[in-house]
C-alpha cells in the first residue's frame, strides 16, 4: 500500500539526537515530511572521525546550514540546529528537553563503527565514554524535567551476540526457568562483540534502570546493518543526499561491497564469509522509527524492544548477489574480528510486521545503488581505505598483515 508512510495521528514535536549521521538525517527529513516538529542536535563528531580517518562519505555531504536551507526551499518546514555534545553538555541538553517540552526524543547520537571501536585505547575509551554518558545524559535530563517523553534509541542486533542462540531470537525479552524452578521473563542474554556493542549492551541495562526507577517510556530498537543511501526524502535536492561511508571502518558490509563492485576492486570476504547478519534498507529506518514514535509504550510497562531488521543473509551469498549484478570478483581475507566463522541467524520481526511494516527487500534497490550511487561519485573514492585498519586483537592484526 503506502509502503509504511502513514499520517501520524497527532503533529509530535521530536527531538533527533545525532540528525546529522547516516541514518538521522534521513529520519529526520522522513518525520519533517510525515508532520512532526523536529528539532535536531549533533556535535558534528561524525565529520571529525572522518578527519581523523582521513576519508570522506564517497557522497558530497553539504554543511548543516546548507542542509537545512534547502530543507526549507523543498519543503517549507524549518527544523532548528543545536551544535553540542550530548555526552559532555548535560545542561544543554536538560535546558532544551525543558524548554522545548518534546513528545520524544529519537537517539542515534552513539559512536557506531564496531571497527573503530577496537581501534585503540584512544577509539575504545571514547566509544564507552561517548555512548554510555550520552544515553544517561539523556535518561536523567528527561527525569530531572519531570516531562513524559518516550525515547526511542537506536539499539543493534548484535546485543544479542551472534550464533550464540540456536533459533528465532525474539524480539528482546526471553522465558527462562531460574535455578530453583521460578519461571521469569528476562531481556535475552547479551554478548557483545566489539567495545561498541558493548556500549550498546550497557544502553539496555540503563534504559532497564530509568523504566523501572522512573516509568520512563523507553522503546530500543534492535537495528540490523543498514544499507542503501538516499531515501525519496534526500532525493529531493542533491544537496540533501545522505553521506555513504565505504572505509573499512565506517562503512558496513553491503556499501562497501558495492563500492568495490564500482571501483573493478575484488569484493573482500572476511574468511569464508559465513557469517550471518541482518539487514534493512535506510528508507525503512526511517519509517519503523516513525512507526515507533506513533505506538509508545504505555507509561510503566517495561522497556519496548523491536527487532527493526528486514532480512538476513549470510556475507558470503551477499557478495555472490553483487558478482553476479556487476561481473566483478570475490576474494577471500583474514578476517580481522574475533568471531565465529560460520553462524545461523534467524531473527523475529513480528512487531513491525503487525504495525504494517513492509520492508524494502535487498533486490529492488541495489542496481541503483551501484549505478547511482556508487558509480556516480567513484571519483572521490580512495582504495587505500579499503582494507580492513582495525583489529579486534594483537594476534589477529599480526595474521592481517600477511594479506597486504
Ligand atoms: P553516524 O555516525 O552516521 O551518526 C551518528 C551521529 O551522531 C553523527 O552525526 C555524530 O556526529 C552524532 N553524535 C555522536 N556522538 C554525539 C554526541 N556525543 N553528541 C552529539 N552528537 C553526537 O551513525 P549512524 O549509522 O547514523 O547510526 C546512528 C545510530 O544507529 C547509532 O546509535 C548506531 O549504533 C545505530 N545503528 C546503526 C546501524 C548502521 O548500519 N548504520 C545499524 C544498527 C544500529
Amino acid at each position: 500500500g503506502t509502503n509504511g508512510m502513514f499520517t501520524p495521528s497527532e503533529k509530535k514535536k521530536v527531538i533527533v539526537l545525532g540528525g546529522d549521521g547516516f541514518c538521522g538525517w534521513p529520519t529526520a527529513l522522513y518525520l519533517s515530511e510525515i508532520g512532526h516538529d523536529v528539532i535536531i542536535v549533533d556535535n558534528l563528531s561524525r565529520r571529525a572521525i572522518d578527519l581523523e580517518l582521513e576519508c570522506d562519505s564517497l557522497t558530497p555531504i553539504q554543511s548543516m546550514g546548507e542542509r537545512l536551507k534547502v530543507w526549507k526551499q523543498v519543503s517549507g518546514k524549518e527544523i532548528p540546529f543545536h551544535f553540542f555534545d550530548v555526552a559532555k553538555s548535560y545542561e544543554l541538553l536538560r535546558e532544551l528537553i525543558a524548554r522545548e517540552k518534546p513528545d520524544a526524543v529519537v537517539h542515534f547520537a552513539e559512536q557506531r563503527a564496531a571497527p573503530y571501536s577496537m581501534k585503540g585505547p584512544y577509539q575504545k575509551k571514547y566509544t564507552i565514554d561517548n555512548n554510555v554518558n550520552g544515553t544517561h545524559n539523556l535518561l536523567c535530563a528527561i527525569v530531572e524535567s519531570g516531562l513524559d517523553v518516550h525515547v526511542v534509541h537506536l539499539g543493534t542486533m548484535g546485543v544479542y551476540g551472534y550464533g550464540t542462540s540456536g533459533g528465532e531470537i525474539p524480539e528482546g525479552y526471553i522465558d527462562v526457568t531460574l535455578p530453583g524452578g521460578r519461571e521469569s521473563n528476562i531481556l535475552h542474554p547479551m554478548s557483545p562483540g566489539s567495545v561498541y556493542h558493548m556500549t550498546k549492551c550497557l544502553d539496555q541495562l540503563l534504559f532497564q534502570f530509568y523504566q523501572r526507577n522512573d516509568e520512563l517510556r523507553i522503546t530500543d530498537l534492535h537495528q540490523g546493518i543498514v544499507w542503501g543511501t538516499n531515501t525519496p526524502w534526500t532525493k529531493k535536492d542533491e544537496r540533501l543526499i545522505n553521506r555513504f561511508d565505504y572505509d573499512s571502518d565506517y562503512g558496513t558490509v553491503l556499501n562497501r561491497f558495492l563500492m568495490q563492485a564500482a571501483m573493478g576492486y575484488p569484493l573482500t570476504v572476511y574468511g569464508t564469509g559465513g557469517q550471518t547478519r541482518a539487514f534493512i534498507h535506510i528508507e525503512d529506518t526511517a519509517k519503523c522509527i516513525g512507526l515507533a514514535i506513533e505506538n509508545p509504550p504505555k507509561s510503566g510497562d517495561r522497556v519496548e524492544i523491536f527487532n527493526q531488521i528486514a532480512e538476513t543473509h549470510r556475507v558470503r551469498d551477499l557478495a555472490k548477489i553483487i558478482a553476479d549484478l556487476t561481473g566483478c570478483e570475490v576474494k577471500s581475507v583474514n578476517n580481522p574480528r574475533k568471531e565465529a566463522a560460520e553462524n545461523e541467524l534467524e531473527v523475529s520481526n513480528k512487531k513491525f510486521r503487525s504495525l504494517g511494516y513492509e520492508p524494502i527487500s535487498l533486490g529492488t534497490g541495489l542496481l541503483e545503488e551501484v549505478t547511482q550511487v556508487a558509480d556516480k561519485y567513484k571519483d572521490r573514492c580512495d582504495v587505500d581505505k579499503i582494507m580492513p585498519s582495525s583489529f579486534w586483537n594483537k594476534k589477529i592484526e599480526e595474521q592481517c598483515t600477511d594479506d597486504v
